[in-house]
Parts: structure tokens; sequence; C-alpha cells
């Protein structure tokens, strides 16, 4: 039997090749934009599309919107139990947004995280602070093209009284300022795009030293065997 002197070497049963998330605690990404800007959606997109990538899901006293479901879109509880949870130190940050109460279970997060798996946090700016203050996170800051763009997105989108659009449109004008304190800022123009933009944000910081080394440093151990 002849054999090709060109061909690849049989695949030896040796280790499997380490990943690049391997023996590494996961990422957090924040990700906070004015409401209106489609952060939720496009975060989404990138879950779907990126492996060991989830969406924390955030306990709120709001209630729910007609369409959303509790323990999908958000752990909906009353107002009572998230101060209990408050009191209880349960949350790794928690905000005041339009009234309502949101937060991020810490328990939640640590799970995914302790994992190895990255997670998203889609929270506003008072939260990111909190998180900021507590651990290492990546922040991303999404903007709409223009002011005129997102008014146009929020009045085509909500049943809001004229009242509530102003106050919506009032935070945005504060929140836009707070971009100077995330790592990244990306805009939505164009749905498809900003979830590329935001999907090469992650796969990049999975690829810093910081985070690649042990899986880096179990390939390069491959080396001295031969
Ligand atoms: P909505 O009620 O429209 O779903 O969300 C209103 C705002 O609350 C959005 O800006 C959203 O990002 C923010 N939000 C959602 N969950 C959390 C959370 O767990 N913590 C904080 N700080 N903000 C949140």
């Amino acid at each position: 039997m002849s054999s090709d002197p060109l061909a690849p070497p049989p695949a030896s049963p040796g280790p499997e090749r380490p990943g690049l998330l391997e023996g590494r605690r996961g990422l957090l990404f924040v990700v906070s934009a004015p409401s209106g800007t489609g952060k939720t959606t496009v975060v989404e997109r990138v879950v779907q599309q990126v492996p060991d990538l989830a969406m924390s899901r955030s306990y709120t006293s709001r209630p729910a919107r007609p369409g959303e479901t509790d323990g999908i879109d958000y752990n909906f509880i009353t107002r009572a139990r998230f101060e209990e949870m408050i009191a209880a130190d349960a949350f790794l940050e928690s905000a005041d947004v339009f009234g309502n109460l949101y937060g991020t279970s810490a328990e939640d997060a640590e799970r995914d995280l302790a994992a190895g798996r990255d997670l998203v946090l889609v929270i506003d700016v008072q939260g990111a602070r909190l998180v900021r203050q507590r651990c290492a996170t990546v922040g991303v800051f999404v903007l709409p093209p223009s002011f005129e763009v997102l008014e146009r997105r929020l009045r085509g989108r909500s049943a809001d009284s004229e009242a509530d659009m102003q106050r919506r449109l009032q935070t945005a004008r504060d929140e836009v300022a707070a971009f100077v304190e995330y790592d990244y800022v990306v805009v939505n123009d164009e749905i498809e795009a900003c979830v590329d933009r935001i999907r090469a944000i992650v796969l990049a910081e999975r690829a810093r030293l910081g985070s690649a080394r042990y899986a880096a440093e179990s390939i390069v151990t491959t080396f001295d065997k031969s």
C-alpha cells in the first residue's frame, strides 16, 4: 500500500484540543442604550448566533406587558418581593427606571460566570455603574443614529401618553451622555450591522490574553511532548 507523503497524518486519539473558553471565568458584558434604540432585539440576535453566550433575565416590579411571559422576558415579581430581595442583598445591581424596579440576580449571574459562560446584561446606565463598581465588565453603549430617529421609533411603537413620551425622551437625552463610561460604542443604524458589530466585540474580548490564556497554555504544553 503506497502512502501519500503529503497527506496529513492520521488523527491521533490524543487529548481534545481545548476550546478558547476552557478553564476560564465567563466575561460579563453590559449593554446599555436609551429606550427605543432596539438594544434588546439586537442582543437577542447576538446570543442566538454566539455559542456559550447568554442574556441575563432581570427581575422587575413592573407588570408584564401584553405578549410578555414571566420567566422568559423578565422574572415579574411584586414590589414587596423586590424590596425583600434588595434587603437580602440578592441583586448584583438594581435600579428604579421610569418608576419601576429592575435588577440582576447575583446568584443567577454567578452561576453562568462560574461555569465559564459569558453573560450579557441589558441594563440601564445607573445599573451599569453599580455593576462596574463590583466586578470587571465589558461595557457596550448602543446609540440610535440620531435623536430624530429615536423619537420616531418610540412614537411608532408605543401607546404612551405625551407626558410619558416626553419623560422617555428627556431620559434618553440624559443617558446618551454616559456613552463615555463604556468600553465600546456602536450605532444601531441597521439591525444586522449592529448585531455584527456586537458579535465582533464578544469574539475579540474572548481572544484577549486575559480571557484566552488558560486555553492557550494548554495548547502550548502539547508542544513539550514532541
Ligand atoms: P422595559 O420596561 O422597557 O423592558 O425596560 C426599561 C429599562 O430598564 C431599559 O432601559 C432596560 O435596559 C432597563 N432594565 C431592564 N432590566 C434591568 C435590570 O436588571 N437592571 C437595570 N438597572 N435596568 C434594567
